[in-house]
């Protein structure tokens, strides 16, 4: 493992990857960690044209680039190297010209989160661990639940009792030992954090664990490889938390490191508008290190967050590439499930049709240019919340079994008739 240091994103102090576990102890939890490798090192023992001929179809074709001892186990299911695809009715609709949806709804529990998980997990085999347990506003739960059953390692999870049903059934069916907080997602992420103090349970929470972040950069690896060992212009994210783009943001950065990419994509955060912290404190030009909790609300339940716990990092991110960040009304969320949807095939849950919308303002905002090749990231599957999918799509058209019947239906619907 090539890991030289922890960094305190606030006091830059460094720790060595056996002191520190979490956070900064010097900072608290604003003080969230950078892992740092020995790129020169890196670059000797590895290059794209080795990565680009692995037959892994999976984020551990990257393995050299992660966290994890060369000799260590990793958990059977195969997360990561999900499509990126090119979208040309997209990029019409959108007025751009070249656009690429990355599915990672395609994920073994049906989101990105699977990524940071996959590699938490791999981490804790690696170190004996008995426990694992994580706050999640649910698919960062199912994404541990899922991973933890692959290898039968028992999971703790704190979800707000109001996720969508999907998401909770998919913990359940886990074998997850889930604990349904009644309280939002901080709420559960504070009770996570006593819960694995108190009883020595090893925390996957989001942003607080260093390692999350570092799975979830594999997204970018794969963007660039996928794009021929390129960096797109700009990559379109959904921010919660913000452990996503920053994710990205490191991802793209360990490329330029090694010099295999010339340079890092503008990124462009998407708030919902009910839960933007992190777009007010960027918009401001205030610290987001001091930001005070908000009262998160919207439909996309992945993205709503009191107080952004990587919020450092993620503004970081939009800064130093000279991004931006966005905001989109729940109603824009929605109408983009089916727009995503109909012009890439790509049913993605209201978190990350968010990246659909969030490029529409983007646009219009003039953040993003006609010529610019986009990328959008689509987080997670739509299946996981129905309930907000079917307020968007439509109703079907009812039919007696009568072929009569169905002449009437195809007049009303204006289907051709092609013989
Ligand atoms: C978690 C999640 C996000 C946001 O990620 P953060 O790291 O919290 O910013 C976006 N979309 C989906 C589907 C997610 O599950
Ligand atoms: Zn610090």
């Amino acid at each position: 493992m090539m890991v030289s240091e922890l960094r305190c994103v606030l006091c830059g102090t460094s720790y060595s990857p056996d002191d520190v576990t979490y956070t900064c102890p010097r900072c608290g939890p604003a003080g969230t960690l950078d892992v740092l490798f020995d790129y020169e090192r890196l670059r000797e023992i590895t290059s794209p044209g080795a990565i680009s001929a692995s037959a892994e179809p999976s984020m551990w074709r990257y393995r050299s680039l992660l966290p994890l001892d060369a000799a260590a186990d990793v958990p059977p299911l195969a997360v990561g190297w999900t499509p990126l695809y090119e979208a040309p009715r997209a990029a019409s609709a959108l007025g751009l010209n070249h656009v690429w949806v990355k599915d990672d709804g395609r994920n073994p529990t049906g989101s990105l989160k699977d990524r940071a998980s996959a590699l938490v997990v791999a981490r804790a085999m690696a170190e004996g661990i008995e426990v694992v347990t994580t706050a999640s506003t649910g698919n960062a739960a199912a994404a541990l639940s899922g991973l933890a059953a692959s290898v039968g390692l028992p999971a703790v999870i704190f979800v707000p009792a109001s996720a969508p049903e999907a998401k909770i059934a998919q913990l359940l069916i886990y074998g997850a030992h889930v604990l349904l907080v009644q309280g939002n997602y901080d709420a559960a992420f504070d009770l996570a954090v006593e819960a694995s103090e108190r009883y020595g349970w090893y925390c996957r929470n989001t942003g607080m664990n260093p390692y999350t972040l570092e799975g979830k950069k594999t997204v970018a690896y794969e963007i660039a490889e996928q794009l021929g060992w390129q960096a797109p212009d700009v990559v379109v994210v959904s921010v919660g938390d913000g452990n996503i783009i920053s994710g990205v943001h490191k991802g793209f950065c360990d490329l330029l490191a090694l010099g295999w990419i010339d340079k890092v994509p503008r990124l462009i955060g998407v708030q919902a508008e009910g839960s933007a912290a992190c777009y007010k404190v960027w918009q401001q030009g205030g610290d987001p290190a001091t930001m005070k909790p908000i009262n998160a609300q919207t439909v996309a339940d992945s993205i709503a967050a009191d107080l952004p716990r990587d919020r450092v990092k993620a503004v970081r991110a939009v800064r130093e590439t000279g991004g931006a960040f966005v905001t989109v009304p729940d109603d824009a969320i929605l109408d983009a499930i089916p727009l995503l949807a109909r012009q890439s095939g790509v049913f993605a849950e209201p978190a990350a049709a968010a990246a659909y919308a969030g490029a529409q303002a983007a646009i219009s905002a003039g953040h993003i240019q006609p010529d610019e090749q986009t990328v959008l990231l689509a987080t997670g599957n739509g299946l996981k919340d129905i309930k907000s999918a079917m307020r968007v799509a439509g109703s079907g058209y009812p039919v007696a079994p009568d072929i009569n019947e169905v002449e009437k239906a195809r007049a009303a619907l204006g289907l051709p008739m092609v013989k």
